[in-house]
């Protein structure tokens, strides 16, 4: 019962104050989620829908939820009224779902904007490209219910360290580039990136929020 306890007091002697220890506790049952937050732990992040809604009515509120995987528009409503950050907006589609379901729920939702970064094809999000575009023309100010958090983005899967630094430090400019940006407002702070086998290199590259599933909670079990 201790080892999750050892596990994230290991993660956060490696992570600097001020950075956010994203929880992944996706496929892992509420009782240990629990073991987590007694541990101190009260950021998770969950990628299922029906997982989270699960899991949320049985454990404290003062959790932070986040919500990390593919999203379907018509699953918004769901989670509207308690999720903490979503941080997978991949369209403009999704972003308009979770603006209107926020408004039902009178109530703002922090988003961040996934970028895809990887040369995995695979991988969800905005091109730079096209998310620079999209801050330029303040897409953004057509969604009043949802807060612009700021950046995710998950390198390729591979053992080239380079490789993965590059993905890091590419996004890490993007953010530079946009925080400065006039339509950009002060809610414009986390750059998500970072997992539990690139976390070190994500936080030399300027990481403002890590993600850390198994070096925490062991593997998943799918
Ligand atoms: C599962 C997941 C993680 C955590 O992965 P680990 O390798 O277990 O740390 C982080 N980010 C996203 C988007 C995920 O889906």
């Amino acid at each position: 019962m201790m080892k999750i306890a050892d596990n994230l007091r290991s993660v956060r002697s490696t992570i600097p104050e001020g950075v956010t220890l994203v929880a992944v506790s996706k496929f892992h049952p509420a009782d240990v989620l629990r073991e987590a937050y007694d541990a101190g732990q009260r950021v998770f992040g969950e990628s299922r829908v029906q997982e989270l809604m699960q899991k949320q009515p049985v454990l404290p509120s003062d959790i932070e939820w986040h919500f990390i995987g593919t999203l379907q528009t018509n699953k918004v409503k769901y989670i509207a009224p308690f999720i903490h950050t979503i941080q997978s907006i991949d369209t403009l589609k999704l972003l308009a779902a979770v603006n209107r379901e926020a408004e039902k729920c009178n109530r703002h939702i922090r988003v961040l904007i996934e970028v895809h970064i990887a040369e995995e094809s695979s991988k969800h999000g905005f091109t730079p490209d096209e998310c620079r575009k999209m801050f330029l023309d303040d897409v953004f100010s057509a969604y009043p219910h949802v807060r612009i958090g700021g950046l995710m983005g998950m390198a390729t899967f591979t053992d080239n360290e380079e490789q993965v630094c590059r993905e890091f430090r590419q996004l890490r400019l993007l953010f530079d580039e946009l925080r400065v940006l006039p339509f950009v407002g002060d809610d414009f702070t986390e750059l998500s990136m970072g997992m539990s086998d690139d976390y070190p290199m994500a936080l030399r590259e300027g990481s403002t929020t890590v993600r850390v599933g198994t070096k925490i909670f062991g593997a998943r079990e799918y």
